[in-house]
């Protein structure tokens, strides 16, 4: 039997086993589809300790739950700091939990974007400006071993990540006894696109703006519901933003919105080039969780109005509940099938275009406006066909949406 992850393919890529492993012979790389995975080059140095096999999610098909479980208990929460909810991606509950924790002897692990290296990363916060690039989500698949090694066993974190990161990193400290130290968070989680599309993108955008030195991907400006949008400033200083998106007197950024087309977010949010163990073997939906404290968007129809951003917070654990509770944000309590309205209920399957897209991806001759194509056309094929089997319902649709544009 084999008792290192050498033959291990397409998992979650968490990188605990890079972490683990007492030779250090692990590496974590981008595979050919643009998603992270173990190499080992020098084999023969493996001791067969088979550690990084036992902190491994993706091998086992249980949940490592935390010690002492408990009933859980949900909640809308949002920052009463205008600025932070500003930023944030939702109600900003993953900043006020990490600065709440920092003024309590915690450092934080959590993930900024690297621009040299165009790529997100976990990293370690010791101070409030530290924590600062941890704000928004980054959404692509982070590179977690060099934050994850950092967060040295014998002193206390908060640890943020995916489901599957967290499940592993759970596994890890109950391996080495060391959970006490630490306060698990992770979210509700769609699943990682391949950063192949991340690389066109890129390249698609620096054409425009010239070398990027800003990415974010959530833009309040014209309301969280309409927040998906990307904003990207390069090293141009004349780039004018043609889709006429309010900057906040801010130059030169490109703004890029999911509702005017952008192309990230068309490929991500329509589940077409997720990590094929998104598909396959996610086992985190729902409240499916390791974490002590899951976080999301409170999407749905109690908050439907609102437009600073309300995050969904639900607690496993005695010590989630009470960090929750201590953290200084806003709270208001719902059963845990408000909070989690609008979440994907089960894993996404592949779509039929699904190779096509991989190839396209592969092949550093096209561009994302290659594969957003291929997209953008089933999409299309997908409406048509819908419109056939029931013109009329689709006309009303169509009438009751113009009306929604007028009104506006
Ligand atoms: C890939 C991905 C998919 C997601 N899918 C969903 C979803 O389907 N439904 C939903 O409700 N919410 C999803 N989220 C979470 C959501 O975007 C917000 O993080 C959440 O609403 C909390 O909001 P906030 O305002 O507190 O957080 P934010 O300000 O967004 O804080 C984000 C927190 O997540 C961490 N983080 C940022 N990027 C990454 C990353 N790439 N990998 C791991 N950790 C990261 C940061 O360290 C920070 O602690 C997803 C996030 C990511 C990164």
């Amino acid at each position: 039997m084999i008792d290192n992850v050498s033959e291990i393919k397409d998992c979650y890529g968490c990188g605990m086993c890079a972490v683990v492993c007492p030779q250090h012979i692990i590496d974590i790389r981008l595979n050919s589809d643009g998603f992270y995975e173990p190499h080992i080059d020098s084999l023969n140095k493996c001791v067969h300790c088979k550690l990084c096999r036992d902190v491994c999610s993706w091998l086992h098909d249980d949940l490592a739950l935390p010690t002492g479980n408990n009933p859980i208990s949900s909640y809308a929460a949002w920052s009463i700091d205008k600025e932070t909810r500003d930023k944030c991606s939702s109600g900003g509950i993953a900043f006020d939990l990490g600065k709440f924790l920092l003024s309590h002897g915690y450092k934080v692990c959590g993930v900024r974007y690297n621009i040299e290296q165009n790529r997100a990363e976990h990293y370690v916060a010791t101070t409030i400006e530290e924590l600062s690039p941890s704000i928004g989500s980054k959404y692509i698949q982070s590179y977690t071993v060099d934050g994850f090694k950092d967060a040295n066993r014998n002193n206390k974190y908060l640890i943020t990540g995916t489901p599957c990161q967290i499940d592993s990193f759970r596994r890890y400290i109950q391996k080495f006894r060391c959970e006490n130290n630490f306060i698990l968070v992770d979210f509700f989680c769609h699943g990682v696109p391949s950063m192949s599309i991340w690389h066109k993108y890129i390249a698609w955008a620096e054409k425009k703006v010239g070398r990027l030195n800003y990415v974010s991907w959530r833009n309040k400006v014209s309301g969280w519901h309409d927040s998906w949008a990307m904003t990207l400033k390069g090293e141009k200083t004349n780039y004018s933003n043609s889709h006429n998106v309010p900057t906040k007197g801010k130059d030169n950024f490109l703004i890029s919105k999911l509702s005017q087309g952008d192309m990230f977010y068309r490929l991500f949010l329509s589940d077409s080039c997720l990590g094929k163990s998104c598909y396959e073997r996610c086992k985190f939906k729902g409240r499916h969780s390791s974490a002590d404290i899951r976080i999301g968007d409170l999407w749905g129809k109690t908050y439907k109005e609102n437009e600073e951003g309300i995050s969904a917070a639900i607690a496993f654990t005695t010590r989630g509940n009470e960090t929750l509770n201590q953290c200084g944000c806003a709270l208001v309590a719902h059963p845990f099938e408000v909070v989690a309205e609008g979440q994907m209920p089960v894993a996404p399957t592949k779509p039929a275009y699904y190779e096509r897209l991989r190839q396209c991806l592969a092949n550093p001759n096209k561009t994302i406006e290659d594969a957003d194509l291929i997209v953008k056309k089933a999409q299309q094929r997908e409406r048509l066909k819908r419109i056939a089997k029931n013109p009329i319902a689709a006309a009303k649709g169509y009438m009751a949406r113009l009306i929604k544009k007028i009104l506006k």
